[in-house]
């Protein structure tokens, strides 16, 4: 591509889209891209959702911003229907993934606060990622990401992912903790589930309750039905007291949100917290269409067969291979053998299999397709998966 004026924060990749419709991205002469990504587990519902368009046009045409200094209907409606979903009491509104974090560790913090901490710490992850605003940037693991930005690392503790033991232990160790913050199954960081899956988030609970922290759940990624439930947390009995979640919600639309529960409830006060556009009658009405859409369809249930179909098509004809599969879902995780080279994976899938994929942690093949994938789509992303790995094996 030739000069930009864009700041270079991405690698990008030589091609452009300038159409989407469900699981399909065309190019400027029209040749279709078949979409295992969806914006990074953003289009949920696939590209340019007839119900969600009509929201964004209907609404763009009607009122798009009046400010939090007024009422705003439709983000009271969005507010009740995500916090039904979600369990939870309370939702402020944010822009993105990041902010919506943001809004969390801040609520940790105060949380402290009021109970007279000097300098509360949070346990975090390592492999985690959470955003690039400087305490979210401070939560997630990646040095990389860090690097240069003087991140605020006496505020967090770092423990392995799946390990309760080495929670346990932050707890003997340090009397400053004043919460948890944990993705249910990590995204960026490798798509890596715990052992014991999600039976992890009710030990982490258990620690939380026992030590009165607060239970802090980033669903940015695996939220808004990506996992097959509405939040991947509610594949388990725990229930956390703060849940944060963004890209599906809007399906594209930018938007984000922090909930709240019981102890968590009530912390926010007037003044304490805002954002200029946070929750926008437009914004809203979206986050609205998207629960519509999850809640009166089988979208989600869709999301754990056509998941479960791919990733046990994938380990059939390569499990003999040392390939096997994660995740939940529509997020799915195909772990190829470690010695492998992965490097031009995305590349051939794209200039070869006219798809679109990922690969984390250097040799796992991410796929993020829409939750409403069809059976004959399913089909195509392991046809042309397959037909992609075979010369290696
Ligand atoms: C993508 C992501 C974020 C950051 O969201 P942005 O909208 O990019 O700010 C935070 N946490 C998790 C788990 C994510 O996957």
């Amino acid at each position: 591509m030739s000069a930009t004026y864009l700041m270079p924060t991405y690698n990008r990749q030589p091609i452009s889209f300038t159409r989407g419709s469900g699981s399909w991205l065309y190019t400027k002469d029209d040749t279709p891209y078949l979409d295992a990504l969806t914006g990074i587990a953003v289009c949920g519902l696939g590209h340019c959702h007839p119900q969600v368009t009509e929201a964004i046009q209907q609404q763009a045409a009607t009122l798009v911003h009046t400010s939090n200094l007024f009422g705003i209907d439709w983000q009271e409606r969005a507010g009740e229907a995500l916090c039904t979903a979600a369990q939870m009491d309370s939702v402020f509104f944010a822009n993105s993934g990041a902010e919506a974090n943001e809004a969390a560790l801040k609520l940790a913090r105060l949380y402290a606060h009021k109970q007279g901490f000097k300098r509360p710490k949070v346990i975090v992850m390592e492999q985690s990622f959470h955003g690039r605003t400087l305490l979210s940037l401070s939560a997630t693991a990646n040095p990389k990401a860090r690097e240069g930005f003087y991140t605020l690392d006496d505020d967090f503790i770092r423990v392995a992912f799946g390990d309760i033991d080495a929670v346990k232990q932050a707890a003997l160790d340090h009397d400053d903790i004043c919460a948890i913050f944990v993705e249910p199954i990590q995204g960026e960081g490798g798509l890596n589930t715990a052992t014991n899956g999600f039976t992890y988030l009710e030990e982490l609970q258990a620690e939380c309750d026992a030590h009165n922290w607060l239970f802090m759940l980033d669903e940015v990624q695996t939220g808004n039905g990506r996992t097959g439930k509405y939040f991947a947390y509610q594949h388990s009995k725990a229930r956390p007291d703060v849940l944060t979640t963004a890209k599906g919600l809007g399906n594209g639309f930018p938007v984000g949100a922090c909930m709240v529960r019981g102890r968590a409830n009530g912390l926010f006060g007037a003044g304490s917290h805002g954002s200029t556009y946070g929750g926008t009658p437009l914004a809203s009405r979206v986050v609205h269409s998207v629960y519509d859409v999850l809640t009166n369809s089988d979208i989600m249930d869709n999301a754990v067969s056509e998941g479960s179909f791919i990733r046990e098509s994938m380990v059939d004809t390569f499990g003999q291979h040392g390939v096997s599969s994660r995740g939940a879902g529509m997020m799915i995780g195909i772990v190829l053998p470690e010695d492998m080279d992965c490097s031009q994976l995305v590349d051939r899938a794209r200039d070869e299999q006219n798809m679109i994929i990922n690969v984390t942690g250097s040799h796992v093949i991410r796929l993020l397709p829409p939750l409403n994938m069809s059976r004959d789509e399913s089909t195509q992303v392991v046809e042309r998966l397959t037909a992609l790995l075979k010369p290696s094996f």
